[in-house]
Parts: C-alpha cells; structure tokens; sequence
C-alpha cells in the first residue's frame, strides 16, 4: 500500500478532528504530501469512520493513483496550496468558531500573540463554491506568508511540515476564533500592536536563561 504510514496518520487526525467537533459529517478534509503523492481523506466518509485503505493516493496533478473512493471534493484546494508553499500537511474544518469569523469578517485581527504562530493576521479568502479552482486560488492567495486562512461563509484550513503541526494550527486557529468572538460580546477586542508583535519575537528569539543555584 503506498503511503501506508500517511494514510494511517490521516485516520488518527481525522478521529481527532470529529472527536473535538472541529468537523460535523462528512464536513472537512486532511491530506499529506510525501514528494509527488498526496494522500488525501475520501469524498462522502465521516473523518471518525476513516480506514487507510479507504485514504486515496492522488498525484501533485490531481490523478488518482491508488485507492477505491474519490478524494475529497477539496483536493484541488490542497493541491493549490502544496504548489504554492513549502507544506507537507493541510488540514481543513469547519469549525464553529473559525465559520463565524469566516462569516462575518474580512479577517482575524491579532488580539493574542500566539497568531504570530500562524503569521499573525489570519486572511479571508474570498468566498467561491467549494471544490472549485477558483477556491483554490483564493484559498492560495490568502495563505501567502501564513499558516492559516479562513474561507469566507465556510471554515478554515491550516499547513503545516507534518500532519501534527497542520492539526495544531487548526486547534490553535478554533482558539483564537474562538477568543474573538467572546471578547467581542464583552467589549471591543484590542488588537495588538505591530511594536507589541515585534517585542514577542524578540522575547522569543532571546528566551531568558536562569541561573543554576551553587550549593
Ligand atoms: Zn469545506
């Protein structure tokens, strides 16, 4: 079986995603990419009944090269964005949180500075039917420089170098959603500064180091 250890990985996360209710249904998508080969999650199966057998294997070309059922309707959406960047991982949801701001807003503004981890501002993408090119290349656009982007009146979809790091954007993208939105029902979030953003780099960049105790 090709990209035996992808497909497999992509049930676990997969089980993880419907576990945390990140996806309902048949709701979202997950891929890994190990060199010209995708392995990508099937069109029309929960996440939680996922089985490697059951994960297609696809070309960077969007041909199907091993597996039974279809891939997710989204492929061409994780294939754009494999061309696109560096990543080896996407994960795509439609959790709650990330669709309200995905519904209401033109982007996630930094109110914590763990969006510096997904590149701070998270961008919309413009909203397109799912499954379409042009979805693809909007979901493309607002990645650019970025960990993460939301899909306008959709979800969100996050990269990353392995499947662990795409699953942690995803959790850490809900959070921060999630923030937002409970902040804006107690007053009006505010949003960090760029200075304020710049200092956490540094900071982390330049980690203090405690003395060790003689005794
Ligand atoms: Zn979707």
């Amino acid at each position: 079986m090709l990209l035996a250890e992808q497909r497999r990985l992509l049930c676990d996360y997969g089980r993880r995603a419907a576990a945390l209710g990140l996806v309902v249904g048949t709701a979202g998508n997950l891929s890994v990419r190990s060199g010209d080969l995708v392995a990508v999650t099937p069109s029309g199966v929960s996440l939680e009944r996922l089985e490697p057998e059951s994960c297609p294997v696809v070309d960077v070309d969007g041909r199907l090269v091993e597996g039974d059922l279809q891939p997710s309707s989204e492929t061409p959406m994780h294939l754009a964005v494999y061309t696109a960047t560096g990543a080896s991982a996407v994960v795509h949801t439609h959790s709650t949180f990330g669709t309200v701001v995905a519904t209401t807003m033109a982007e996630l503004p930094p109110v914590h500075y763990t969006a510096l981890l997904l590149g701070g501002t998270v961008r919309v993408a413009e909203y397109a039917t799912y499954g379409t090119p042009e979805l693809a290349a909007a979901v493309r656009a607002a990645l650019k420089d970025r960990r993460a982007a939301l899909l306008a009146n959709h979800g969100g979809v996050t990269i990353g170098h392995d499947l662990d790091s795409a699953f942690e954007a995803t959790r850490l993208l809900e959070w921060l959603c999630e923030v937002y939105v409970r902040a804006k029902g107690v007053g009006e979030p505010r949003v960090l500064t760029e200075e304020q953003l710049a200092a956490v780099v540094q900071r982390a960049l330049h980690p203090p180091v405690f003395p060790r105790r003689e005794d």
